[in-house]
C-alpha cells in the first residue's frame, strides 16, 4: 500500500528558543545546535507533498529564525499546503508584527497558536521571560483586529494545563471572556505519564517536561466548572479532545484510531522524520533526498508503523485528526 504524504504535518523550523518553560516537552534538547534546515531544503520538502496538507510550523521559537518570513511565504506559495499554523510564544513582537503586516492579505488560512500559561506573574515566571504576558495579549489583539478585514487570519491562546497553573485557569478564562480573547486548553504531556504501550526501543527519551501534570480528577473538575461558568467558551473540538484524552489517561491503552504514520507526521529542524513526536524518528530526510513521499513510503517508515499499532497518547494534534476523521473513542 502506498501512503500519501501527511495531511497534517508538524514541521520544526528551529531548535532554538528564547524561553525556558518548565513544561516544555523538548527542554533538554533546545539550543543545542543551530542546524535548522535552509529555505531551499524546506522548499524541496514541501514540493514533494502528494496530498493537501495542514502545515504546522513549530520549534523552538519559530520567530528566532531570521528568515521566518521567507519560510511562511514558501509554505503559503506551495500548492499542496492548504492551511498554515504558526506556534509561537509571541515574545518577539518586533518580528511578529512585521510578519502580520505581510499576512494582512493572505489568501489561505493562517492560524497563530500563542502560548499562555497563566496570568501575568505565573506566565512570565514559567516562561522565564519578563513582559511576555503583555506581549502575547498585544499580538492576540492585533490578530483579532486584522481578522476583521481578513478572516483567513486567526489565532487562539493555548493554555497548557498543569499542576502549577491549575489555580490560575478559571481566572484566565474570566479575563479572556471579558476581553473577547479566544483560547483553548491542552493537557500537559510527556512519555512518562501520558503515553502508553509504546515499544521501549521506539520511545522518544527526550519527550517529557519538568512540570508536574494535574490529576485526572483535577482536570475533569476544572473543565466541568469552566463549562458551567462559560458554557460556550471552549470549542466543541476542544472539549471532545479533552474528553478523549481523559479516557485514554484512564484506560492507559488505545481506545480510538490513531492516524499517525498516515495522516499525521513530524519533521524536526535537523531533517529527522517520525511518525509522531512521542516516538524516535525513523530516519533523516536527507536519506530520501528531501522527498517526503519517498520517506513516507520507505521500509523504515513501515517498520515503525507495524510496531505502533497498540500504543496510545494524548497529543492534541493527533487527537484532533482522530476526532476530525470521525473515529474518536
Ligand atoms: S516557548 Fe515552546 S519551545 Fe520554547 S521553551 Fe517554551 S514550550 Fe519549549
Ligand atoms: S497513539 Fe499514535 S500518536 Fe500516540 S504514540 Fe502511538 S503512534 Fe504516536
Amino acid at each position: 500500500m502506498a501512503y500519501d504524504t501527511p495531511s497534517s504535518l508538524i514541521l520544526f523550523v528551529t531548535g532554538v528558543c528564547n524561553a525556558g518553560c518548565q513544561h516544555c516537552f523538548y527542554r533538554s534538547s533546545l539550543n543545542q545546535s543551530d542546524d535548522a534546515l535552509g529555505i531551499d531544503t524546506l522548499s524541496r520538502l514541501l514540493n514533494s507533498l502528494s496530498r493537501k496538507c495542514h502545515l504546522s510550523l513549530t520549534g523552538g521559537e519559530p520567530f528566532t529564525r531570521k528568515d521566518i518570513d521567507d519560510i511562511i511565504k514558501e509554505a503559503l506559495s506551495c500548492e499542496m499546503v492548504s492551511s498554515l499554523a504558526v506556534n509561537t510564544n509571541a515574545y518577539l513582537t518586533d518580528k511578529i508584527n512585521p510578519t502580520l503586516d505581510k499576512l494582512k492579505n493572505c489568501n489561505k488560512p493562517v492560524y497563530f497558536q500563542l502560548s499562555l500559561d497563566g496570568l501575568k506573574e505565573t506566565h512570565d515566571k514559567n516562561r522565564q521571560l519578563r513582559g511576555c504576558f503583555d506581549r502575547v495579549i498585544s499580538i492576540a489583539e492585533r490578530i483579532e483586529s486584522l481578522s476583521r478585514d481578513n478572516p483567513m487570519l486567526s489565532y487562539s491562546l493555548s493554555v497548557t494545563l498543569m499542576k502549577d497553573n491549575l489555580r490560575d485557569v478559571e481566572d484566565m478564562m474570566q479575563f479572556f471572556s471579558r476581553e473577547g480573547i479566544k483560547s483553548k486548553i491542552t493537557l500537559l504531556r510527556g512519555n512518562s505519564f501520558s503515553s502508553f504501550l509504546i515499544p521501549g526501543q521506539l520511545m522518544n527519551p527526550e519527550y517529557g517536561p519538568a512540570s508536574a501534570a494535574a490529576s485526572e480528577d483535577e482536570i475533569r473538575g476544572l473543565i466541568d466548572r469552566i463549562r458551567m461558568s462559560h458554557p460556550t467558551y471552549l470549542s466543541e473540538l476542544n472539549i471532545k479532545k479533552i474528553d478523549l484524552a481523559l479516557k485514554i489517561l484512564n484506560a492507559k491503552k488505545r481506545i480510538s484510531i490513531c492516524h499517525a504514520g498516515d495522516n499525521d507526521g513530524v519533521i524536526y529542524h535537523n531533517g529527522d522524520i517520525g511518525i509522531c513526536e512521542q516516538v524516535v524518528p525513523f530516519g533523516n530526510m536527507r536519506n530520501w533526498d528531501w522527498n517526503l513521499y519517498k520517506a513516507w513510503n520507505s521500509d523504515e517508515a513501515d517498520n515503525h508503523r507495524k510496531q505502533l499499532t497498540k500504543c496510545a497518547c494524548i497529543h492534541g494534534c493527533n487527537l484532533s485528526t482522530t476526532i476530525q476523521l470521525g473515529k474518536g473513542g
